[in-house]
């Protein structure tokens, strides 16, 4: 499916079953973000491209839609195992496509075959309505058909990852899948395409490394297509939101997010500031749940910066190549450096005040230097929009009522967190968070069985947990004239 040109493997796409450059012939450079070198090409699609696959996958829907759960779960336990077993190879292509540090790439692979497990033995133990006679001499059931092709459109930050969270239910439930990773990271779900060939009849996957501004819009307002799910920036998916509803298709939106962190005065702050140093710098804080926005109490404050920044300080982070075990590698690209650097310094002058970081090293790779920043106004950039990396603000509140509404008061609604030593006001609190996962003395802990998901501009539709069957199944209703 490569071959090597110029130094650079150039990749094919996978539609059908079998490997195809674009129809144009054009290609895309894929960077290492941590080097700014050009490590590989994929084709760029089009319309033809996109026409080929969804062809595909829904002439392999007929088929796979029939196929019993024992025969998709087989198939998914097949591709955990294979998952695993190349664990080490896809981890180092993940980290050299998002610059991520290797060992936190190669730990992700459990992660992903563990979802494909989980839906491989949910899908064989559907629930739902017992049959019975609602009306005299009628039997009323429900089944839970698959939606028909689903188009999964996945980020830069967590690539097979994220595509597992759209391929574990989607395929579990007998839907198929046109799978379009980001233009940024297309190669591990090329070469995972590849590793799981022979576990799925033709056109049941289909693999397209197109760009989405070049070919999202063909594949989203795609007629055979029945159902989106996109995770990725909120202003992407209001777009496709529209664009989807032109074909009145069902929607799947993991979007922006802006976790508030809330440590009240009777919390344990080492613990928060040592959750947080994982939480909101894991994948260089490049992560739709990262631990971003902690609102302090009074008392707490200065204690909790101060353990804070020290817990920043011993962040090990640089080029992933010097080492597998940092804690941070780089950023996704220079550009979003460039943006991570503007909102840090547009926060400064709008008197926000720097604890630690805050700087770009000189030298080549999209760094930024893990940052806390301390007392920005609660309408300011820096608390209502996404950083997507390395920053943390810390804000003081006043009382339990300041707390929340700062909290709850941006468009984004993905998760959250309570520190705190009361079972009470961790409750209480967790009641009033608008937000889809709230953590409590915790953040960002998730497991296959738990859902996650948002509301607000954060979207809808669950990942993970048996919640994300019924997103990928309609529910039809059969009943019967029994006579008496
Ligand atoms: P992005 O919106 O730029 O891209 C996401 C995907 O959408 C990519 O594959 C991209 O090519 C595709 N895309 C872009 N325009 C498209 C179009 N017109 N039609 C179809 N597809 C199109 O997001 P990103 O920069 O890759 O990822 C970061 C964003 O993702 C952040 O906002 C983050 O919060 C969000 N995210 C959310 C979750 C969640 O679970 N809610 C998880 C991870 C990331």
């Amino acid at each position: 499916m490569t071959e090597t040109l110029n130094r650079v493997k150039t990749y094919q796409q996978f539609i059908n079953g079998s490997w195809a450059d674009s129809a144009s012939g054009e290609t895309i450079d894929v960077e290492n973000p941590a080097t700014g070198e050009v490590i590989a090409a994929v084709p760029s699609s089009g319309q033809a491209d996109v026409d080929r696959a969804v062809e595909a996958a829904a002439t392999a829907f007929e088929s796979w839609s029939l196929t019993t759960p024992q025969t998709r779960s087989l198939a998914l336990l097949k591709i955990a195992d294979i998952m695993d077993a190349n664990a080490d190879e896809l981890g180092r292509l993940e980290s050299s496509q998002t610059g991520k540090p290797t060992g936190a790439a190669i730990d992700e692979m459990s992660v992903s075959s563990d979802l494909f497990r989980f839906f491989a033995g949910a899908c064989r133990v559907p629930d739902g309505l017992a049959v019975t006679e609602y009306l005299e001499g009628h039997t009323s059931m429900v089944r839970r058909d698959p939606v028909g092709v689903v188009a999964s459109i996945a980020p830069w930050n967590y690539p097979l990852y994220m595509a597992a969270w759209k391929l574990g239910p989607a395929l579990a439930t007998g839907n198929t899948v046109v799978l379009k990773p980001s233009a940024r990271t297309p190669l591990s779900a090329l070469r995972f395409a590849e590793l799981v060939a022979d576990e799925l009849p033709a056109g049941v996957l289909n693999v397209l490394s197109g760009s989405g501004s070049a070919m999202g819009d063909m594949l989203v307002s795609h007629p055979k297509v029945r159902m989106v799910s996109i995770t990725g920036d909120t202003v992407t998916g209001k777009h496709i939101a529209e664009l989807a509803a032109g074909t009145v298709k069902r929607l799947h939106l993991e979007l922006g997010g802006k976790a508030p962190v809330i440590v009240f005065d009777d919390a344990d702050a080492d613990l928060a500031a040592e959750i947080i140093k994982s939480a909101g710098y894991w994948n260089s804080g490049q992560d739709c749940t990262a631990a971003c926005r902690v609102i302090a109490g009074p008392q707490i404050f200065d204690r909790f910066v101060s353990a804070l920044s020290d817990q920043v300080r011993s962040i090990k982070w640089g080029n992933p190549a010097d080492a597998d075990d940092l804690d941070m590698g780089s950023l996704i690209a220079q550009a979003h450096a460039d943006k991570v650097e503007g909102m840090v310094n547009r926060a400064l002058e709008a008197n926000a005040e720097l604890v630690t970081g805050g700087t770009r090293p000189d030298r080549p790779g999209a760094y930024f230097e893990p940052t806390v920043i301390a007392n920005p106004e609660q309408d300011s950039e820096i608390i209502q929009d996404e950083v997507f990396g390395p920053v943390v603000t810390v804000q003081r509140f006043s009382d339990e009522e300041q707390a929340v509404q700062w909290a709850n008061d941006v468009r984004f609604g993905l998760a959250s967190s309570v520190f705190t030593g009361s079972i009470g006001k961790a409750m209480r609190t967790a009641r009033r968070l608008q937000f889809g996962t709230v953590w409590i003395n915790e953040h960002f802990t998730l497991a296959s069985e738990t859902p996650h998901g948002g509301v607000k501009e954060s979207g809808y539709g669950k990942d993970g947990s048996k919640y994300a069957l019924e997103d990928y199944t309609v529910v039809k209703h059969i009943t019967i004239n029994t006579g008496v």
